[in-house]
């Protein structure tokens, strides 16, 4: 046995004539930047998130960064984001010299707590930066309501949740990244609609915003060779436009295939004592990036060792809180307000999660683990 967190070669044998014809087609006729895949993945993906503008770029990273580029945040300026997620949601905020803040999480869905929020805004705060992490969405209710009070930007971070649906109290639905003022997502090729390479893509219903990401993420300009502000140089290239364009009518299927193997394991762990399965957030979808369950008086490197033993990778997503992060050293953090983060860098586990798990593959699971834990 040998089965992987994500298993992208199965995944891309079942989509290889038409993905491998689309790559070729690219290449013969070489419009490698910008070419007509780059404009149609965005009008496309705009239809399926039902929102104005889409703007791809390079990756990720580079989308939060041309974000908050785009809505003019300055040296010193607070930007609140969560202490437990991935380095770059943060990394893009300092990199820009903005101020970092980071806060708790909620214990249930493990994205920002809205009090939390509430409690770190300054004179200084100009934006929240919620992520919507291992696929399912933060409180956007809580937070839009935050922001409008303090006039505040709200920028989503949607790497991990691309296809979730937000159900607002008031009775929208909307897709996770379209609620606040500008949505950030990856096609990192492990995110749930990845590509064969990097790549990322913003999202605006405000068409001045537009405007200024869509001249940022080409050095600054609008009318070739006039520079109107400092911009940068972030792209998708055609190519990765014409697989996403294989697999983004193929997305609410893997996202059901994530979501069903995510059942099984429920079903398997329900009467485990030692194990607190990952709970579901009625305002919002969970596309399951990420399996994360939570470990109860279990040691954890012992479980991982054995699981690895049996050929079933496991990870542990994330080990250290950002504010223990040495890169983040000097921001002056309170160590004692994040009770939950603390938390859960201590106890979680995820288990392999992607559009390829079958029945089988996940019974040798769950009963590999609960054979460890018995
Ligand atoms: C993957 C990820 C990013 C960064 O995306 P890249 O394309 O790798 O730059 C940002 N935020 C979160 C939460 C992510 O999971």
């Amino acid at each position: 046995m040998n089965i992987p967190m994500v298993d992208l070669r199965s995944q891309y044998l079942k989509i290889k004539d038409e993905v491998d014809k689309k790559i070729l087609d690219v290449i013969d006729n070489t419009a490698f930047i910008n070419g007509d895949d780059v404009q149609m993945l965005r009008n496309e993906l705009a239809k399926y998130l039902d929102v104005k503008h889409v703007i791809t770029c390079g990756n990720g990273t580079d989308a939060l960064q041309i974000a908050m580029m785009a809505l003019g945040l300055q040296p010193g300026d607070e930007v609140i984001s969560a202490d437990f997620t991935f380095i770059a949601t943060v990394e893009s905020i300092a990199l820009l010299k903005l101020t970092p803040v980071m806060v708790d999480v909620n214990p249930d869905t493990f994205c920002i707590a809205p009090d939390e929020i509430e409690k770190a805004i300054t004179p200084r705060t100009k934006a929240i930066m919620p992520v919507h992490l291992f696929g399912q969405c933060a409180d956007m209710d809580r937070i839009m309501e935050i922001a409008e009070k303090h006039n505040l930007y709200v920028i989503e971070d949607t790497a991990q949740a691309i296809g979730s649906d937000f159900t607002s109290e008031k009775g929208w639905t909307k897709k996770a990244g379209t609620i606040g003022h500008i949505g950030c997502t990856s096609f990192f090729p492990s995110k749930n609609l990845g590509c064969y390479g990097d790549g990322g893509a913003i999202f605006t219903n405000d068409d001045e915003l537009n405007e200024k990401i869509n001249s940022i993420v080409n050095h600054g300009m609008k009318v070739r060779y006039y520079h109107d502000r400092i911009g940068v140089n972030s792209r998708l290239d055609t190519i990765q436009a014409a697989v996403l364009r294989v697999k983004l009518p193929l997305l609410d299927e893997y996202n059901l295939a994530r979501r069903t193997a995510a059942d099984y394991y429920d079903n398997a762990f329900a009467n485990c004592d030692k194990i607190i399965t990952p709970k579901r957030f009625n305002k919002s979808t969970h596309t399951f990036h990420q399996y994360t369950l939570m470990l109860n008086g279990v040691d954890r490197d012992e479980l991982q060792e054995y699981l690895k033993s049996k050929g079933i990778a496991s990870a542990v997503y994330y080990p250290v809180a950002l504010h223990n992060q040495k890169a983040f050293q000097g921001y002056n953090y309170n160590p004692d307000s994040f009770f939950v983060t603390d938390k859960l860098c201590k106890t979680v586990l995820s288990l392999p999660i992607n559009t390829e798990l079958n029945n089988d593959t996940l019974k040798y699971i769950t009963d590999s683990v609960l054979e460890f834990l018995k």
